[in-house]
């Protein structure tokens, strides 16, 4: 058993315990948590860290498979551009450039302090390397489809990938965002019982005028893929109402993005009565988008973090999508760090291992160095170690 301490322990879940120790077996497990200040504890034999340590991080939001198209997509031209040069590009590349590309972001993710992920697939380019469960992984089978009337063949396509995954419990078919599923798709999705749900929202302008009067950018590209989608009827109250009703009987649901979420859309999300949490992948709103989310709005809700896609990212860490928020927002690092652990594993279902430091849990534990101490404050030099 070792004893480590730092200046400060955020457990994932409650404030920051000012020289905490941390009992904790070679494998990761932890023994206790101890305030020195209600202990009586001799610190002869406690090895002592600089900085802050965290539980393991939650990446809630991510495209393993893209992982190929690293630096190959142009930056800032909202979400149309950036899905027209995806489509043009993604044919030029070997399944073995693909696989050591995803073999390497994995690798990154485990460097970076990640300990479980919740990644979006659309085939299945991901599957044997998460078999070998080096991290957690929750895997969320995209589908989309405009045209009503091939709403079932397009779930059954999917459903017959799902069935070839390592493990039923730890995958879902989940809808690719509001705008590319229709109404009968979103009820065969919402059917699956107690499942765990994701969807793009809110990620570009034109989403809004896309549901409102079926115009914009957005609207034009998806008339281009499928004119079928000038027979859906306008919704005054914009994406949610396409979809959100639906989604009743869901295990969690997580939207994310959320870069043009506003107030009345939060209120009007939490009236549906749904377990929701909002992820948030700063790094990749302004890869695309060149904006960011009002995080303030969402102080009081349960926010996760993602990093999207090496497509749409120059990195795969969740401590640089919290320096983002940091520097664009208030937000405390005690609940930045909530949000990138204990909200995450609940999200998820796997706070029983994941999250939070505390007696039985194995939820990894990181040191993050470079912190601003005084202000309790990551700086832009702030980095992370994965202790256990
Ligand atoms: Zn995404």
């Amino acid at each position: 058993m070792h004893k480590i301490t730092a200046d400060y322990i955020f457990t994932g879940n409650a404030e920051p315990i000012k020289n905490g120790i941390i009992l904790i077996k070679n494998d990761g497990t932890i023994v206790d948590v101890i305030n020195p200040k209600n202990s009586t504890i001799n610190f002869d034999d406690v090895k002592k860290y600089e900085g802050v340590i965290c539980p393991g991080f939650i990446n809630t939001h991510c495209h393993l498979e893209l992982s190929y198209l690293k630096n190959k997509i142009t930056q800032k031209t909202t979400l149309p551009g950036f899905v027209k040069e995806l489509v043009q590009k993604r044919n030029n590349f070997s399944e073995e450039e693909r696989q050591i590309a995803i073999n390497k972001a994995e690798q990154e993710m485990i460097k970076n302090g990640i300990v479980a992920v919740g990644d979006i697939a659309n085939g299945n380019s991901t599957f044997q390397l998460k078999a070998k469960q080096n991290i957690y992984y929750h895997t969320f089978l995209e589908v989309f489809e405009i045209a009503d009337e091939l709403a079932k063949s397009a779930f059954n396509k999917v459903a017959e990938l799902k069935a070839t995954y390592f493990n039923n419990k730890q995958i879902s078919i989940v809808p690719h965002a509001p705008y590319s599923v229709s109404k009968s798709l979103i009820k065969l999705i919402a059917n699956q019982k107690d499942v765990l749900l994701s969807i793009h929202n809110q990620e570009t302008e034109s989403e809004k005028p896309f549901f409102k009067e079926k115009s914009g950018k957005l609207y034009e590209q998806m008339a281009t893929f499928n004119p079928k989608v000038a027979t859906w009827g306008n919704k005054k109250d914009g994406s949610l109402a396409h979809y959100l009703p639906y989604f009743k009987n869901t295990a969690s649901l997580l939207l994310v993005h959320n870069t043009y979420t506003t107030k009345d859309d939060i209120a009007y999300a939490k009236q549906q009565n749904i377990s929701i949490y909002w992820c948030f992948c700063p790094k990749a709103n302004l890869y695309i988008e060149n904006t960011l989310p009002d995080f303030t709005l969402f102080e009081n809700e349960n926010c996760t973090i993602g990093t999207d896609s090496l497509a749409s990212n120059d990195t795969l860490s969740v401590l640089e999508e919290l320096k983002v928020i940091t520097e664009n927002s208030n937000i405390s690092l005690e609940k930045l760090i909530q949000w990138a652990t204990y909200n995450g594993a609940k999200y998820l279902n796997i706070n029983k291992q994941f999250g939070s430091i505390a007696k039985e849990k194995k939820p990894g534990i990181n040191l993050l160095t470079n912190i601003n101490l005084e202000e309790l404050k990551l700086t832009q030099n702030t980095s992370v170690v994965k202790l256990y």
